[in-house]
């Protein structure tokens, strides 16, 4: 009743009417064009491709400059082929080319930032009317796995982790509220904490819990083993982290439905997600052009792994033009029997973290040192390894950081470890990169107590990757 009280009233006002966003015009354009061929989604990609390239060459002084020393011009793209000689756009240049990446025309911009799963934090800006279209695309795609606005969900989801603001916690309790949704923070699923999640659960009845796999993982992991039987939802959506089969199986079990995956970052929101057919994830094609590359810049044959290349064709504020994200996907776009024209991306590969696990207990999704360090701006580079089971030494690349600064990322860091790993905090003047360019963010040197194979042999393929 809530729920569609909020989809068709409440949502409408506050999203048009009180914010002025255009979400639902794309959200209703979104629906329908999911059914359109593969041919006709790419024939507009390659429109939308051609007036972002237009406009980057003409508002944004990066891209005018480094394509015009490449004897580069927009007005020549007439297809992806053409395009392919466009360069790659590094988190370095994103960082040090900040403000010269930016158009000169006046959007107004949202500025973000994100750790990454590749060691370099990086801050960054969209105009408005790409973050309409993005929250649009993220609609639909929880629309697919019974997710969409006004439905009953429990997220398991990172939780603000620097001290937040008392009026700001009301704000976001109102939000989460009106929203239907109640939030449990995923670095509170520690084993005397999984009673108190159980409770939450059966209470709060959601219809759908959206969640980051590895502590939705635990605590599918606690149920099973304690013989608990939860509450259970009509779906359940994962992300932030790569969903290995043998996660998907037990969660599945544990809650009695089925698990959608997603694939997304802070850069362009979601990228991919399952629909009900569960196989692959559908691209993000309004929005997004994605392509895989080999290390030396050229397409990954069908089959093979290689670099995820995305291009944003509506950020006009901040173009990203063939961004390199680091993570790694299998090449080749299959199409889904569900006779949706987005093609599927087949598996995302690279982008598992090492899992931290400390004497009591506590599992660490790496994942979230990026997720609390984004907000530690000083930082320019950064490590986490676990070196011994009571040990974790952080290593920060960070000449300008505050001593008071390194003090509340310490703090921060503890409440999430507790008091049986000793954290240290090393300034280092660089942190050695992989042969491939690449920087291993956090890494387990301590063995795993419980070996899995699944896991091995995903950290032996993430390793040859790096
Ligand atoms: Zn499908």
């Amino acid at each position: 009743m809530y729920g569609y009280f909020y989809r068709h009233l409440l949502f409408p006002f506050f999203d048009r009417v009180v914010k002025g966003r255009q979400t639902l015009t794309h959200w209703n354009s979104f629906e329908h064009t999911q059914w359109r061929s593969r041919a006709q989604l790419e024939g507009q990609q390659l429109t939308d491709l051609r007036s972002l390239l237009t406009h980057a060459e003409a508002t944004c002084p990066w891209y005018r400059e480094t394509w015009a020393n490449l004897q580069l011009r927009a007005g020549e793209v007439n297809s992806f082929q053409d395009f392919q000689s466009f360069p790659l756009l590094t988190r370095e240049a994103i960082r040090d080319h900040r403000v010269e990446l930016r158009t000169t025309q006046p959007l107004k911009l949202i500025p973000k930032s994100t750790g990454g799963s590749s060691g370099v934090p990086l801050q960054f800006d969209l105009d408005t009317g790409s973050n309409d279209r993005r929250t649009a695309m993220m609609y639909r795609g929880y629309r697919w796995a019974g997710g969409e606005p006004g439905t009953r969900q429990l997220f398991i989801w990172g939780g603000p982790v620097a001290g937040t603001a008392g009026w700001k916690q009301w704000k976001q309790a109102l939000h989460t509220a009106f929203d239907n949704r109640k939030i449990i923070n995923c670095f509170d699923f520690t084993p005397e904490r999984m009673p108190v999640h159980v409770k939450a659960l059966d209470r709060f009845k959601p219809e759908v819990i959206v969640a980051y796999t590895t502590p939705l993982y635990e605590f599918a992991r606690y149920l099973d083993e304690h013989g608990i039987e939860p509450f259970s939802p009509k779906s359940i959506i994962v992300g932030a982290e790569k969903l290995h089969d043998f996660q998907r199986t037990l969660i599945e079990r544990v809650f009695k439905c089925k698990v959608f995956e997603t694939y997304g970052s802070r850069e362009f929101m979601l990228i991919g997600a399952e629909c009900g057919e569960h196989a692959g994830l559908h691209l993000s094609h309004e929005n997004l052009y994605v392509e895989i590359l080999d290390d030396n810049g050229h397409p990954t044959p069908a089959g093979e792994e290689g670099n995820i290349v995305i291009t944003d064709l509506f950020n006009h504020g901040m173009p990203f033009i063939r961004y390199v994200n680091g993570d790694r996907a299998v090449a080749g776009w299959k199409n889904c029997p569900c006779g949706r024209g987005l093609p599927l991306l087949t598996r995302v590969t690279g982008r598992r973290l090492d899992t931290l696990e400390t004497p009591d207990g506590r599992k660490i999704p790496g994942e979230f040192f990026p997720h609390l360090i984004k907000d530690f701006t000083a930082v320019r580079r950064f490590q986490v390894v676990q070196t011994t089971d009571d040990t974790i030494v952080v290593k920060l690349v960070a000449p300008d950081m505050s001593r008071e600064s390194e003090e509340q990322l310490l703090h921060a860091i503890t409440a999430c470890t507790g008091w049986s790993v000793q954290i240290q905090i090393e300034r280092v003047a660089e942190i050695p990169l992989t042969k491939a360019g690449k920087l291993r963010v956090v890494v387990r040197e301590a063995k795993p107590t419980e070996p899995c194979e699944n896991v091995n042999v995903q950290l032996a393929a993430s390793g040859s990757a790096q």
